[in-house]
């Protein structure tokens, strides 16, 4: 059923002359694991583009060698160093009471480690998706190219923000694949939006974490990247290209 109805809402796109853009983007890499390779030979293979977000709290001399130079993969600032200090129920990296250089102080210490990889990208992801009040002014200060949050369908500010809207994984009860029904309603919901407001260029944004994907999740990441770009007739766009578009 939801293959169904993602084909009948993908013949609507055709008979508009549009071919729907994704873009795809991993989080929480801080080093090379047998997942990553896993992730990197997957993204290979279909020749997708891919965004990692890593966490620059250590030395990513070792992650920046695994990537090597391939040009296929970018990496964007996961945070500073992914550590709550928040309280309540919503998680983040920055507490409410932090001001605007504090912010950027933190943001710059995080840069200046990831910096020394050749593929970092000065691009900025926040951890649990999570906007502090001051994040979007700390970035221009900081001279971001742009950033990536969660469910977004266009740049809402001034600085360029292109998200991701199809979360392969459940989080609630620990994590695990989605399941096929779910995310393929997922992805006909977002088509349909972005049909029914006539933004057909804005991009439907992937987000994986390699580290969790249990068998299931890796297995159908593989049939939808197959999918995608053969009968789903889908273009896999990069996210710095996404960006440089969204800023104009
Ligand atoms: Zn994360």
């Amino acid at each position: 059923m939801s293959w169904l109805l993602l084909r009948l809402e993908l013949r609507r796109w055709r008979a508009a002359g549009r071919k729907p853009v994704l873009w795809w983007r991993d989080d929480d890499a801080r080093a090379p694991s047998a997942e990553l390779d896993r992730l990197l030979d997957l993204a290979a293979r279909h020749a997708t583009p891919l965004t990692l977000a890593v966490i620059p709290d250590g030395d990513i001399t070792a992650l920046a060698a695994r990537l090597g130079d391939t040009g296929q993969v970018c990496v964007a600032q996961h945070g500073i160093d992914h550590q709550n200090r928040r309280t309540g129920p919503a998680a983040g990296e920055f507490p409410p009471e932090w001001r605007r250089i504090r912010v950027a102080t933190q943001l710059r210490a995080g840069w200046a480690r990831l910096a020394q990889a050749p593929q970092a990208a000065r691009i900025f992801v926040p951890p649990w998706n999570d906007i502090h009040p001051e994040l979007a002014c700390a970035l221009e200060d900081c001279g971001y190219r742009g950033w990536s949050a969660w469910g977004e369908m266009a740049s809402p500010g001034q600085a360029p923000r292109v998200d991701a809207h199809l979360d392969l994984m459940r989080w609630r009860g620990g994590a695990r694949f989605r399941g096929e029904g779910r995310f393929l309603s997922d992805l006909t919901a977002q088509l349909a939006s972005r049909r029914r407001s006539g933004a057909w260029s804005a991009p439907i944004g992937l987000l994986t974490h390699h580290l969790v994907h249990d068998a299931r999740a890796w297995s159908f990441l593989e049939t939808f990247l197959g999918w995608s770009r053969g009968q789903g007739g889908m273009t896999w766009n990069a996210l710095p290209d996404l960006l440089a578009a969204a800023g104009h």
